[in-house]
């Protein structure tokens, strides 16, 4: 029984107001697949009223010192509703209970550090007097709100990733507008509400639910709109980088996140730290481990101890606590992987553990006997599968690290100093993480990809700088 009772509809949030509109749609419970709630759908006047008033908000003075305020106090407010956020989290996006509550906590850090950073954005003392002929003259820089933020976000991490947005966002003086991911927009909307609560002025937070081609469509077209930050697939944001013109444009976009396992690797750790890595949220994250390299003379015995931890997952409904996987975010999701499996199948991959799916929960799972063009290794699964494949020499493993369209964080389980330096030069990645699998993330730290996984920084510190100018002032003295 789910400790949360659910409204029927939610409404939008544009200007302070919760407003309902006549046409509505389902969110459902992931696990059981019946109906939990409806929300509002946003039409292009709603839109054009939410940027408005987020731009019109701007005009309000918001000091650093009242953001850092009304950030503390939402971080503060968002634990004393653990439970409850957790439980949503569990219906609306299939989250296991203990997976969730680790994601409220951690949007909770996310407000938190924004609201910290909120007191320390500054700009620097500029020499222009070095140059000739500027003797008479000073100058510093200031950084400046960019002013209203666009933000998409996705159904994976739908509380954390919404605040990694919204927090910088706010802690540097913009205002927002979001639009979360149609099939989990309930707990950025409770999100909104603790904003409002914390003392957030109004209209510095918009929420927009509905379609996300057509939301994204007008908000593309709304000059209002200074900057747009997005989280996602590659397809949606290469049509907002290309729309959006020459306004900024932040994306975290996919991964088919590799992780190396050295010859001299503590195994058991490693297979531990890799199926819990590979596994949580059902495979649903961008840095999830998707392809494991490792080292030829220690294969066997690591892939007898990855076999053995990944038998011992409980699969099933998310509100269970004993539960360590729930469905997959649709059918269609678990379907398009138990295509893509079946197909790395038919291709000569062997299915190790898993393969298995019952409605939208799939198996963990483990492949070996891959190649590097299966769709199982190639493109990001998105999913509870892992690929497991050998290599000899560091060169060589580099290189398949690096044969990929993607670039966001990989792994490297070695002691070998030389390799990990090696590495930390030669991976293609916006992170490496030795020791440990690609997964690793902590919230102040920055997060972003090369190549395909997008640009721009987040982790607040770095998404502020993302989400100001920097503006020189100079005396002529
Ligand atoms: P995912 O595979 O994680 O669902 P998507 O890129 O499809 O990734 O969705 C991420 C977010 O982008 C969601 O909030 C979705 O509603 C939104 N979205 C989908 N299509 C568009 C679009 N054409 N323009 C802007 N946003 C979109």
């Amino acid at each position: 029984m789910s400790v949360v009772t659910l409204s029927n509809q939610y409404g939008l949030y544009i200007n302070g107001q919760f407003e309902k509109t006549v046409d509505t749609t389902a969110v459902l419970n992931k696990y059981s697949q019946e109906v939990a709630a409806h929300i509002s759908i946003a039409k292009k006047e709603h839109v054009e009223t939410a940027v408005k008033g987020a731009k019109a908000a701007l005009k309000q003075p918001f000091p650093p010192y009242e953001r850092y305020k009304v950030l503390m106090k939402a971080s503060q407010l968002l634990l004393e509703r653990k439970e409850q956020l957790a439980n949503i989290l569990a219906i609306e996006v299939g989250k296991p209970i203990r997976e969730s509550r680790g994601e409220v906590e951690r949007a909770a850090q996310t407000l938190q550090i924004s609201a910290e950073e909120a007191k320390r954005i500054q700009g620097e003392g500029v020499p222009v007097e070095a140059a000739p002929g500027s003797e008479n003259r000073i100058a510093f820089t200031v950084r400046v709100p960019v002013g209203v933020i666009a933000a998409i976000t996705p159904f994976n991490v739908p509380i954390n990733l919404v605040c990694h947005k919204i927090g910088p966002a706010i802690a540097a003086g913009n205002s927002v507008v979001l639009k979360p991911a149609e099939v989990t927009s309930i707990c950025a909307l409770l999100l909104a509400e603790i904003m409002e609560e914390a003392g957030l002025p109004s209209g510095r937070l918009q929420v927009l639910t509905g379609s996300g081609a057509k939301i994204g469509d007008w908000l593309l077209e709304n000059k209002d709109i200074n900057m747009f930050t997005f989280t996602g697939s590659p397809r949606v944001g290469e049509i907002l980088r290309t729309k959006a013109g020459l306004r900024k444009v932040a994306l975290e976009l996919g991964n088919n996140s590799a992780t190396i396992v050295h010859k001299d690797a503590d195994l058991e750790q490693t297979a531990s730290l890799i199926v819990q890595k590979g596994f949580s949220n059902a495979g649903q994250v961008c840095i999830s481990v998707q392809r494991v390299y490792v080292h030829q003379d220690v294969y066997e015995r690591f892939l007898a101890l990855l076999k053995d931890q990944t038998s011992s997952f409980v699969l099933g409904d998310p509100m269970d606590e004993k539960t360590d996987i729930g469905p997959m975010i649709s059918l269609l999701e678990a379907e398009r992987v138990e295509a893509w499996v079946n197909e790395a199948v038919e291709q000569g991959a062997v299915i190790e553990v898993g393969g298995k799916r019952n409605g939208a929960l799939y198996d963990p799972t483990i492949l070996t006997n891959v190649n590097d063009d299966m769709k199982v290794c190639r493109q990001e699964v998105f999913g509870p599968v892992v690929s497991v494949a050998t290599y000899r020499e560091v060169d060589e493993v580099i290189a398949k690290v690096n044969d990929s369209e993607y670039g966001l964080q990989a792994g490297l389980f070695t002691n070998d100093l030389q390799f990990v330096m090696k590495a930390a030069l030669e991976i293609e990645v916006g992170g490496l993480i030795v020791n440990d699998a690609s997964a690793y993330r902590v919230d102040h730290m920055p997060y972003g990809g090369v190549k395909n996984s997008g640009n721009g920084k987040e982790g607040p510190k770095y998404a502020i700088e993302e989400m100001t100018e920097e503006r020189i002032i100079v005396f002529n003295l």
